[in-house]
């Protein structure tokens, strides 16, 4: 892997460059922004000629990527979309957990449990109660059925398998409530579609006619990790 850095709108953009056994080339900008290039194997690349061409799209995605919202910084969480304060409050007791008041989130902590745990646990449990009911509600209306709906660490806000289960990242609780609903839905139609067919997009619109609306304010969320 090499790297190098790339001038972008005047700003230093760091660089890496992969070489994989593809066919094309691949860009991909990832937050920070680190930008990220995959190369075909024994193929000479005029980088420079390659950024110019992809100028346009450059500068778009950072814009996109310095205006995203990150759902947790140091001592701020996103909670139903809004910021909210994070204290942490030590405590004697053996059960730990959360207290939400006005913008704050107390954080009560025993020494058998880290911050970043207890807030897990509680934005999980969130997650699952909200995203259940909203599963059961749409899956009502599109007339599917599923097996599970389950909470999970992953890269993506959802996903659903063939076989009915469907798993939301525990983050979920982070995002504002329209962008939830927006989520849930497109999950459970998988059930239905299994892929983003015109039907797909026509039946969405049937549930949330601004869906895609809703689509684009979800790509200016960036989903991170809590800070230990
Ligand atoms: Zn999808």
């Amino acid at each position: 892997m090499k790297t190098l850095p790339v001038e972008i709108n005047g700003k230093q953009i760091p660089c890496y460059l992969k070489r994989k056994a593809v066919r094309l080339i691949y860009l991909r900008l990832k937050p920070g922004p680190i930008l990220e290039i995959v190369l075909p194997r024994n193929k000479d690349i005029d980088l420079e000629a390659l950024f110019e061409k992809k100028r346009r799209w450059l500068e778009k995605k950072i814009k996109e990527i310095s205006q995203a919202k990150k759902l947790f910084e140091d001592n701020t969480l996103l909670y139903r979309g809004e910021p909210f304060e994070i204290k942490v409050c030590p405590t004697e007791k053996l059960h730990c957990g959360v207290r939400i008041s006005k913008k704050v989130f107390f954080v009560y902590l025993n020494s058998r449990k880290t911050k970043k745990e207890v807030l897990i646990d509680f934005l999980a449990t969130q997650t699952l109660e909200y995203t259940q009911e909203k599963a059961q509600n749409f899956a009502r209306k599109i007339g599917v059925l599923y097996k599970t709906v389950a909470t999970k660490e992953t890269k993506r806000w959802g996903y659903c398998t063939r076989d009915g289960n469907i798993f939301f990242n525990w983050r979920l609780i982070c995002l504002p409530e329209s962008l939830i609903d927006y989520i849930v839905l497109h999950e459970v139609l998988h059930l239905k579609h299994f892929n983003h067919s015109p039907q797909f997009k026509k039946e969405m619109a049937k549930y949330l006619v601004d869906f895609k609306e809703r689509e684009k304010q979800l790509k200016t969320y960036i989903l991170n990790d809590i800070n230990q």
